[in-house]
């Protein structure tokens, strides 16, 4: 009672009212506008991590404004027991620009992906006498749910909120062998990313994932692909897994897909779709609002002029961290489209991000000598120098010092 009154009276917002679940910067953040986020002081920041490859278009697009308002004022959510116009619009969407038959919307990646972990088991229990074992990465990111975490190949992880959920076998990226040898009768699936983007931006190979496509199908088992990150465009094809010349029996989607709404996407091949009903579902599963926002963003990155240039950028952005690598005797870049890694040559990727941020500049640092760069789709070449011109004086001042 008495703790209620004082906040009644002291009726002040309090940052240490959030739990504390990682670190943040010390500043509120008001608004953004293209590359361009705005604290409370007023002072600019340069955005290449926009919201972990969330904001593919931005910040405050006109797409996403345009139809969040629209739809907001006709219908926000009518719960997943009814059809509605954008839900069935951006599922359409989507199958009819992958391989893929059907889809279920989720509310964030990790979601998604314990959505296929579940298809899988119930698949494997249909159709492969109960298998439910499913080969993934090390190094992996795939969520925070406890079966995600559990699918992950993060460092450290494995030690945390044990017991873990049992039943996936990590091996190491690119190598088939390791998968064949981690394969058993009780293996149902293979799950990966086409680039490991919480793990620093680590490329799967052409023959692996043609090797991986063979292998599961010799087997009868499933190719998942974890698209969260690479998804929509990232990498500058609508999937990333259209590099690599194969066709996934499941893949999941989220961060870019609206744009900074939360939305997240499991989408499976028609023979694969073996959910019956109450399996799966939530509340907020498809709502209109998110579906709607969705809609538009994927109706602007699925034009082919939008991935020619996001391919260009992707390239002048490669380029100008090659050449900054090189005069300052960094370790090199690496990547694919919009999702690319500067390898340092020392264990200072956190004081650069700091340093960085100081300047005005955001980017991330996904291991100690990685740091990451996840602009918008729409980021301009002016932009990418401008970052570079601020990269270049913190990379000094950090091996300086
Ligand atoms: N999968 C991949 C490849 C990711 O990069 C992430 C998040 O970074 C996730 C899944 C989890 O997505 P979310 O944070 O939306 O749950």
């Amino acid at each position: 009672m008495r703790t209620t009154m004082r906040r009644m009276s002291e009726r002040q917002p309090r940052r240490d009212a959030l739990m504390v679940t990682g670190k943040r910067f010390p500043v509120v953040m008001v608004e953004g506008q293209g590359s361009v986020l705005r604290d409370e002081n007023g002072k600019s920041y340069l955005d290449f991590v926009q919201g972990w490859a969330v904001n593919c278009l931005g910040h405050a697009p006109a797409i996403v404004a345009d139809a969040a308002a629209a739809q907001a004022k006709r219908l926000v959510h009518c719960g997943p027991i009814f059809y509605t116009a954008p839900l069935i619009d951006l599922a359409s969407l989507i199958v009819d620009h992958s391989c893929l038959d059907r889809v279920f919307f989720t509310n964030c990646g990790a979601e998604a992906n314990e959505g296929a972990i579940k298809l899988a088991r119930k698949w494997g229990q249909k159709h492969r006498h109960g298998a439910y074992e499913i080969v993934t990465m090390e190094n992996s990111f795939h969520g925070r749910t406890l079966a995600t975490m559990s699918a992950s190949g993060k460092p450290g992880w494995d030690k945390l909120f044990e017991p873990k959920v049992p039943g996936f076998v990590k091996v190491p990226l690119n190598d088939l062998s390791a998968v064949r040898d981690a394969m058993s009768n009780r293996t149902v699936a293979v799950m990966l990313e086409p680039v490991q983007g919480e793990g620093g931006v680590n490329l799967a190979s052409v023959e692996f994932m043609q090797g991986l496509r063979d292998l599961a199908r010799d087997e009868g088992i499933l190719l998942i692909v974890d698209e969260v990150q690479t998804g929509l465009g990232r990498t500058g094809k609508l999937f990333a897994y259209e590099h690599f010349g194969i066709e996934p029996d499941v893949m999941t989607l989220g961060k870019g897909i609206a744009g900074g709404a939360p939305l997240g996407a499991l989408v499976a091949r028609e023979e694969v779709c073996c959910f019956e009903p109450g399996d799966q579902g939530g509340t907020f599963n498809g709502g209109a609002l998110v579906t709607a926002i969705g809609a538009a963003v994927f109706r602007e990155v699925s034009r082919p002029m939008f991935l020619a240039k996001v391919v260009r950028t992707g390239e002048y952005l490669t380029r100008q961290l090659q050449e900054l690598a090189a005069r300052h005797g960094e370790r090199g870049v690496r990547g694919r489209g919009l999702l690319v890694a500067l390898a340092l040559a020392s264990e200072r990727a956190t004081s650069v991000v700091d340093r960085a941020f100081e300047a005005g500049l955001l980017v991330n640092a996904p291991r100690p000598d990685v740091l990451r760069f996840m602009p918008a789709l729409n980021v301009s070449e002016a932009e990418v120098d401008q970052m570079i011109d601020i990269l270049d004086v913190v990379l000094r001042e950090t091996r300086d010092a």
